[in-house]
């Protein structure tokens, strides 16, 4: 298949007609293609070759993404929706910088190619609509690392940068991102229609939801209460993941919430060097709203906002109900994440504090804390060395012989277990400071270090020869680098 083949099938355009606005992708001067991801080629069922350098296709993504062409089939539009910022309604909100170019139809299902970067929409406020290169590359890598995770997210077929200025803190230069996913709906969307007492509407959003992509659920006596409790159960895996491998989101606003449960809107997210529970990597949240331990708490608060926005809908108490199944729901696929990480195949009681003092004894180390679950894994077959480097505290010792004792519950040996934490425990992190080397040479022209850690990172428990700089442990200035949510 090439990008030509693709068959749109736009289902938002048939919604009630303010339910976005149709605008078309402004043109910006002179883009120019970084990076094609071939996670986001096999997704839409297209062959990365079709992209190759003189093949047509590159030519007409590259306009595609410069606001020079759509392509047949797609529709642009700019979606509405409202939200809940920091715990505060916004009822100003929706797609003010990316549009919804098209809904492909593919043989797994349907993917929105949203160009994010691509100009003013009736919902950009006091916005320009414009993406910078910066975002763009934390955006795209960071949809990369997700998935190499197996954290559900969005993806990007491709990243596009561009002879525009964009004024932020600094000049910068612009970008276009064309983001994948199989639905863009929010939470927000949702909390649009509640608050303007459009029941109809939500409920043909609700069908419009299960139609496309929960059919099981068509047959529920509730679909509300159905689509309710799969958000519920797919928001608790989604958190319980960032939690296990150290993300922290740091805007989950209402609107960044997806109602499929991927990792929705990158902005100054961070995944952690040293373990802190506190980390708050967005420095405009200076209550911390949105902390790395917070954010099991706050995917309650969210959910709960989206059930009260279906009250017309359902009955409160089985939208409640549903609620109730959002934290053991969390914390089990958390003890599953965890215990994987520290090489358990068998649950015994207790692991839950093994896990935990664990934790503690990183945070008391300043550990980095993905480096510290390599070491371990290598604890099983090595002289434990490299854990005493990485997590140099006293209380290592007798937990260690609590791990050991752990152990003997296991009937892997030690190799095949070290194998297997490998497997879930990653060498190659989307680290701040090297996210920032990539986006500094991508800005002075230089993509290559951004393509080759995109390959790293869409594998990420693999050792490449050659790669080490990619795995080594983040310089001490490294957690000095400041996020903002300006994008
Ligand atoms: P975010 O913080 O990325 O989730 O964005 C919050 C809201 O601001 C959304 O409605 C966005 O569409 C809008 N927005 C963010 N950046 C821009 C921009 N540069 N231009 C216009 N709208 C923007
Ligand atoms: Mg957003």
């Amino acid at each position: 298949m090439t990008l030509d083949s693709l068959r749109f099938d736009n289902a938002w355009a048939r919604l009630p007609e303010d339910f976005f606005t149709r605008v078309s992708p402004a043109t910006w001067k002179n883009t120019r293609l970084l990076d094609i991801s071939p996670r986001g080629c096999r997704a839409l069922g297209l062959d990365p070759v079709c992209f190759d350098d003189d093949a047509p296709a590159r030519e007409t993504l590259r306009q595609l993404m410069g606001g020079e062409t759509v392509l047949p089939g797609m529709a642009p539009l700019a979606q509405k929706y409202t939200g809940h910022q920091f715990g505060v309604y916004n009822p100003a909100l929706g797609d003010g910088r990316g549009l919804l170019m098209g809904e492909a139809q593919t043989a797994d299902g349907y993917w929105d190619l949203h160009l994010k970067g691509a100009g003013q929409t009736p919902y950009s406020r006091f916005g320009d609509g414009r993406a910078v290169l910066r975002s763009s590359v934390r955006e795209y890598l960071a949809g990369e690392a997700m998935a190499g995770l197996g954290v559900p997210t969005t993806l990007a077929l491709a990243l596009a940068t561009n002879d525009e200025k964009v004024q932020r803190e600094r000049v910068e230069p612009g970008a276009t991102l064309l983001r994948l996913a199989p639905s863009h709906v929010r939470f927000g969307h949702f909390e649009w229609l509640y608050q303007s007492r459009r029941h109809d509407d939500m409920r043909r959003l609700v069908d419009h939801v299960i139609e496309r992509h929960r059919p099981a659920l068509a047959a529920s006596e509730s679909p509300a209460v159905a689509l309710f409790g799969d958000v519920v159960a797919r928001t608790a895996r989604l958190i319980a993941a960032w939690q296990a491998y150290g993300f922290v989101h740091a805007v989950m606003n209402t609107d960044n919430m997806s109602i499929l449960g991927l990792t929705l809107d990158y902005g100054p997210y961070a995944f952690m060097d040293a373990y802190d529970p506190r980390l708050v990597p967005n420095h405009t949240d200076a209550n911390g709203r949105y902390a790395f331990d917070q954010q099991p708490g706050v995917g309650l608060w969210n959910l709960s906002v989206l059930g009260q926005s279906l009250t017309p809908l359902a009955e409160p108490d089985a939208l409640r109900d549903r609620l109730t199944e959002y934290e053991p729901a969390l914390q089990q696929e958390y003890a599953r994440l965890m215990r994987a990480r520290l090489g358990l195949e068998s649950v015994v009681e207790g692991d839950a504090q093994l896990v935990q003092d664990w934790l503690t004894l990183l945070a008391e180390a300043g550990a980095d804390y993905h480096r510290a679950f390599r070491a371990l894994g290598e604890w099983a077959v090595d002289d434990g060395e490299w854990l005493r480097q990485e997590v140099p505290v006293e209380g290592l010792s007798a937990w260690l012989s609590r791990y050991r004792e752990r152990l003997q519950e296991e009937e892997r040996d030690a190799a095949s277990r070290r194998d297997a934490m490998q497997a879930v425990n990653p060498l190659y992190v989307l680290r701040t400071h090297l996210a920032q080397q990539v986006i500094e040479a991508a800005e002075a022209g230089d993509e290559a270090p951004l393509v080759e850690f995109r390959r790293l990172l869409a594998d990420p428990f693999t050792a490449r020869p050659g790669m080490e700089r990619w795995a080594a442990a983040p310089p001490p200035q490294a957690s000095v680098i400041c996020l903002s949510c300006s994008s």
